[in-house]
């Protein structure tokens, strides 16, 4: 073949999109309906954006057709300054702002601008892939350490010390997570944070659902908790502001920012070279950021992510052979399955049998960087009952299913 893909593509995945997509659209244009259970976008499941986003956006509009500044307009950096200075981040100014085409823009620069050919960057597994795919791309080595689903899906700091080497870079640490939903304690945050100050760690602290909580969990800010660690701090329009379609994200420099003037110079290199963020977009995070937090009504109990959550994890527990731990934060639930009951070796094919037979599409557990082939990730977005519908089809087809 002329045309083959690049090396540096080799080993690069993103399952959540990944193949069987491709025969969850045939089936559509065979006419079934397919349930579309792999993308965490809130829109997709009637969610709606909060009104006075969309307004400000649109009148926005006629001064947004011009390229803004790189790191994007001032009047969206400065509200995240805001946001997070009420939060209890210190130090942060404007210039340590920058605005994305999403959190994912900004993760694939903050990696590019910072690893080296054989570099190395601790990720949790299971993990938003998103932070092992760019970490390859950019020549890295992605060190997974793995979060304990009998601790509440909670990592184990020694673990992570452990895989520490002088080629390791960086930290990533997804909190609330996708897509076990642990809400990590505070103690357990300070140790992780404590290990990035000993071993001079950059700290890429995803935050995209930090307003995403159930059952009264707190959410700790990395950024708060060591303001003496350099910490590049995640967050967006997508999740908790229910707009994943307008592509609006943003980071936040916090710490020793003089100890790291060459790594931001490059990240406002490659800020530069996208030439900005959308820009109606941009207009968005300040009406977000500053108007009444409606997620809040979704997740108390009573609000439908709290039922919806509450449902479909009742719903997967009682799967014979399935186990799930109570997501305590986010839009998913991962699932277990009992290898004593269900002996799966390639969980790639279980989902694609899964889609053929049921016309369910979910994402399989390895999609996210987990070891084995046993678990399986399912959104909590949809409506209750569709979640209950949903999940007993699985079950029914997990009853007759081998391999
Ligand atoms: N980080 C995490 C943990 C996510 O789950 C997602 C999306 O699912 C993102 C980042 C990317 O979000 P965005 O829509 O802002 O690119």
């Amino acid at each position: 073949m002329r045309f083959t893909p690049s090396s540096k593509l080799s080993g690069v995945c993103y399952e959540i999109r990944g193949p069987v997509i491709e025969h969850a659209n045939a089936l559509e244009e065979a006419g079934h309906t397919v349930m579309r259970l792999n993308t965490g976008n809130p829109a997709q499941f009637g969610f709606e954006a909060p009104e006075e986003i969309l307004q400000d956006m649109i009148r926005s509009l006629p001064e947004a057709h011009g390229y803004s500044d790189s790191k994007g307009i001032l009047a969206g950096r400065r509200a995240v300054a805001q946001h997070y200075e009420t939060q209890g981040v210190t130090g942060l100014d404007v210039d340590d702002v920058f605005l994305g085409n999403g959190v994912s823009e900004l993760v694939s620069m903050a990696v590019q601008a910072l690893v080296d050919d054989g570099d190395e960057v601790l990720i949790p597994a299971p993990d938003f892939p998103l932070w092992t795919a760019v970490t390859r791309l950019a020549g890295g080595k992605a060190v997974h350490y793995i979060c304990d689903e009998s601790a509440d899906w909670c990592p184990d700091p020694a673990d992570v010390e452990a895989k520490i080497t002088d080629r390791t870079k960086a930290i990533v640490i997804i909190n609330p997570n996708n897509p076990t939903g642990a809400v990590y304690p505070r103690a357990l945050l300070e140790q992780l944070l404590d290990i990035a100050r000993r071993h001079d760690l950059l700290v890429f602290a995803d935050e995209i659902y930090d307003r995403i909580l159930y059952d009264g969990r707190i959410h700790h800010n990395c950024a708060v908790l060591a303001p003496d660690v350099l910490c590049l701090t995640f967050s967006g329009l997508s999740k908790a502001y229910r707009v994943a379609g307008f592509r609006s994200g943003w980071l936040a420099v916090t710490g020793p920012k003089h100890e790291a003037r060459g790594y931001l110079e490059g990240l406002t290199m490659l800020a530069a070279m996208r030439l900005c963020p959308n820009v109606p977009a941009q207009y968005a995070i300040q009406a977000a950021l500053g108007g009444r937090q409606s997620i809040t009504d979704l997740v108390l109990p009573g609000g439908r992510l709290h039922e919806q959550r509450d449902r479909a994890w009742e719903a997967l527990n009682a799967i014979p052979g399935v186990s799930c731990v109570k997501p305590q934060g986010a839009l998913y639930a991962f699932a277990r399955l009992d290898p004593k009951v269900h002996k799966i070796h390639d969980d790639e094919k279980l989902v694609l049998d899964l889609l053929l037979q049921e016309k369910i599409q979910i994402v399989q557990g390895t999609g996210f960087n987990w070891p084995s082939p046993d678990h399986f990730r399912i959104l909590t977005l949809p409506h209750a009952d569709d979640l209950e519908t949903a999940i007993s089809r699985i079950g029914r087809f997990l009853s007759g299913y081998r391999q």
